[in-house]
């Protein structure tokens, strides 16, 4: 049989998804399917849990905790897109950028899209949310993953992300981003495979990768108007992490990081505590990293 992983010992975290549904309704229907509710968890503890009990979780809204391995990809709330199979570390970049309904918003890196149908619900599905991938295939996944959500605010594009023209008359509202690169994922503990690459040919490999993660920053910021922007990785790395936000702030003074959920346990590594990490032992989630940036305002500009 399969040897277990860190992962299997994970609760399986649901996302409501409040286009479709409510979160009582969600719970009302999870209770009379047989799952029994024990309310809003107060500690991390709470959200170690046996067969069919579940809780709200304690640091997200709209996130409900179930035992490890329940499986929902049968069930009717998955099937007909009410509820969003989603680790809750992954659903840490859309609450926190926080768009609001009627702004508009770019999703850089998208497919398969769950952090872009989370931004949808944000928004109410009113805005604009402008999705790049420059995979097709994993594009094509996406789609059929939003329809089931009922987004409805969205424009796909198969598009490199740092080919997009910063001053398209498309994008001169554009005040949020979501910035979620292409990474190691060695966050990731179903794949983390510990029989790792020669250690110089990983390196060249974190290297590369850091230095597309900065270029997509510093093209990010860019866009004219933009206030805020989230980056995120499944990365337990410094490399694809501290250090890309540390050399992208140096290289725009213009950006500074928000302090984010001081009740969050697990913090950015020295000297970024603004940003967040997530583990499987200190937040018993996949690991993970979020930092957001918001432009400052010169001294010397017209406030609006
Ligand atoms: N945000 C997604 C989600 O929550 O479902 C996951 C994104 S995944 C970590 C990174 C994605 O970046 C991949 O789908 C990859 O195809 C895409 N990508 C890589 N290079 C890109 C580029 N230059 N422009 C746009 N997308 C790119």
């Amino acid at each position: 049989s399969a040897q277990q992983t860190p992962g299997d010992r994970l609760p399986r975290y649901v996302r409501v998804n409040t286009l479709k549904t409510s979160v009582g309704d969600a719970v009302d229907y999870l209770k009379r399917d047989g799952f029994s509710y024990l309310g809003q968890a107060l500690k991390l503890d709470n959200l170690t849990l046996k067969n069919k009990q579940f809780v709200m979780d304690l640091h997200l809204p709209e996130l409900l905790v179930f035992s490890p391995k329940t499986d929902f990809h049968d069930h009717f709330l998955y099937k007909a897109g009410h509820i969003i199979l989603q680790d809750k570390a992954s659903c840490l970049p859309a609450y926190l950028l926080d768009p609001p309904p009627g702004s508009h918003v770019i999703d850089a890196c998208a497919a398969p899209g769950n952090k872009t149908s989370h931004l949808a619900a944000i928004m109410k599905n009113r805005g604009r949310l402008f999705a790049f991938d420059l995979d097709g295939k994993r594009l094509a996944t996406m789609s059929t993953l939003l329809l089931r959500a009922g987004v409805a605010c969205h424009q796909l594009a198969n598009q490199d992300f740092l080919k997009v023209d910063t001053n398209g008359p498309q994008y001169k509202d554009v005040e949020y981003i979501l910035l979620d690169p292409s990474c190691s994922g060695s966050g990731m503990v179903c794949l983390r495979d510990d029989s790792a690459a020669h250690p110089e040919v990983e390196k060249a490999r974190l290297a590369s990768l850091a230095s597309f993660q900065l270029q997509c920053l510093n093209h990010s910021l860019r866009f004219p108007r933009l206030k805020r922007l989230v980056y995120s990785t499944c990365s337990i790395h410094s490399q694809e992490n501290e250090e890309v936000i540390a050399a992208c702030l140096q290289q725009n003074p213009n950006f500074r990081l928000v302090p984010l959920l001081a009740q969050w346990p697990e913090r950015g590594l020295e000297p970024l505590p603004q940003c967040l990490r997530a583990s499987t032992t200190k937040t018993l989630t996949q690991g993970f990293f979020v930092a957001l940036l918001e432009k400052v305002c010169d001294a010397g500009s017209i406030k609006e």
